[in-house]
């Protein structure tokens, strides 16, 4: 195998880089992740996440570790209400049938990020994560790599894999491909208790997730586990507009006076998402990369997942490739298909890229089509399985 006596150093302990030291270590391979929060008990925020059957899931299988998602996935949180504006429902999947289940290719079930983190650390073999390792930069050494971390803290390697996600430390080092701007800036946020602190969305959400779009603009809510929610605006900007706004994004009331203006004539059932002085507020403006992106494979560092082809969220499969990512390259690594390390990664470099490509430009399609007024139409045919409005 090309990975015997090979030390491996992935770099971010987030779904893609945990995904493949799992994968790696069932293939008998060393390896070492340097993740730069502090301790696993760190809260893990953002929207939760639906894995799909033949990328997220399709990891998780080789991994062996689906009857561990089966018991910490949160059954009926891929229930969507899609509202108007004044949160008139326009379309509800509570009130369908459940049809789907695992096994079936269009069953999307949904899981926190903080569980799914858990069930990925605790298949690792001890002490394979390096918490508190915030990589700072990184030199050849010899036939290898030396990182040099924030703390001062210096590690080698043979082999290293960029996961460190959308602003990557790593992915300079093998392409000076910068993203570009998609034209939306989401707000992103989260709010505890949510019965307490939003009774009326809360009430909305029914325990699943809440797309409202209207005026060229979207709302995006969902239920987490411990009773929060995540949720996330995303209005069309100037690429600069978080900076010039001159809204202090941590003071919610400053972010509540934004909404009221820029969602002005939307019902105020909304408000309730920045009423409660937690809510916690990081505005976000979305980047992707560009879909021709190429970059000459190495024989001793590759990327995966954000850090290789960040997208928006709006087609839900960043960390669904991020997983494929992983499961993709440790095939690649392991396999006795491949003469050295250099054809390995470039042949999991060639087809990541070439898949990211395609998911990246349905996504653009799909950010472009939820930011316009038609977006309401176009996701009711979209939810009704007509092709055409993909
Ligand atoms: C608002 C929003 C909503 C989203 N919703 C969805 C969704 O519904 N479905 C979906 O599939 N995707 C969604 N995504 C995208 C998804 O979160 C990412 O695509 C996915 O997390 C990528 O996984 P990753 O492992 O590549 O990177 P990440 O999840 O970003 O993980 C990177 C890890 O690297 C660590 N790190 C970073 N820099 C360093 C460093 N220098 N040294 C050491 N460690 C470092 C970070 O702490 C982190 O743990 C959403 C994104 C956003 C912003």
């Amino acid at each position: 195998m090309l990975l015997q006596n090979k030390q491996i150093a992935i770099v971010g302990g987030g779904p893609g880089g945990l995904t493949l030291a799992r994968l790696l270590q069932q293939s008998g391979a060393t390896v070492k992740v340097y993740e730069r929060d502090l301790n696993r008990h760190v809260r893990v925020q953002g929207a939760t996440l639906d894995l799909h059957d033949e990328s997220g899931l399709a990891a998780l299988r080789a991994a062996g570790l689906l009857e561990e998602f089966k018991a910490h996935y949160r059954p009926g949180a891929d229930k969507l209400r899609l509202t108007d504006k004044h949160a008139t429902i326009v379309l509800d999947q509570h009130a369908e049938a459940q049809a789907d289940t695992f096994g079936d290719a269009s069953f999307r079930p949904e899981i926190d990020r903080g569980p799914l983190r858990n069930i990925l650390l605790d298949s690792l073999h001890p002490n394979t994560v390096a918490w508190n390792s915030q990589l700072a930069s990184m030199q050849p050494a010899g036939a290898g790599w030396q990182l040099t971390f924030q703390s001062g803290a210096m590690a080698k390697a043979d082999i290293v894999i960029g996961a460190d996600g959308a602003n990557s430390k790593i992915r300079p080092l093998l392409t000076p491909i910068r993203p570009f701007y998609s034209g939306v800036t989401v707000v992103e946020g989260s709010l505890y208790d949510s019965a307490q602190n939003a009774p009326r969305i809360h009430e909305l959400m029914q325990g699943g997730k809440i797309f409202a779009m209207d005026d060229s603009k979207t709302l995006v809510v969902s239920a987490k586990g411990d009773g929060s929610l995540a949720f996330y605006t995303g209005c069309k900007t100037a690429e600069t507009w978080a900076r010039d706004s001159g809204i202090n994004f941590s003071e919610v009331a400053q972010v509540l006076a934004w909404f009221r203006q820029e969602f002005a004539g939307w019902d105020d059932i909304w408000q309730e998402l920045f009423a409660a002085e937690t809510t916690h507020c990081v505005p976000r403006p979305q980047y992707c990369m560009p879909l021709d992106q190429t970059w000459l494979a190495q024989p001793n560092l590759t990327l995966l997942g954000d850090a290789a082809h960040l997208m928006p969220p709006y087609a839900g499969e960043g960390v669904n490739m991020a997983m494929l990512d992983a499961l993709e390259l440790s095939n690649c690594l392991a396999s006795d298909q491949f003469s050295n390390m250099q054809a390995a990664i470039a042949h999991y470099e060639a087809q990541m890229r070439q898949r990211a490509s395609a998911v990246a430009g349905e996504t653009l399609a799909q950010t472009e089509a939820l930011h316009s007024p038609h977006a309401l139409a176009h996701l009711v045919d979209l939810f009704a399985g007509n092709e055409t409005a993909r």
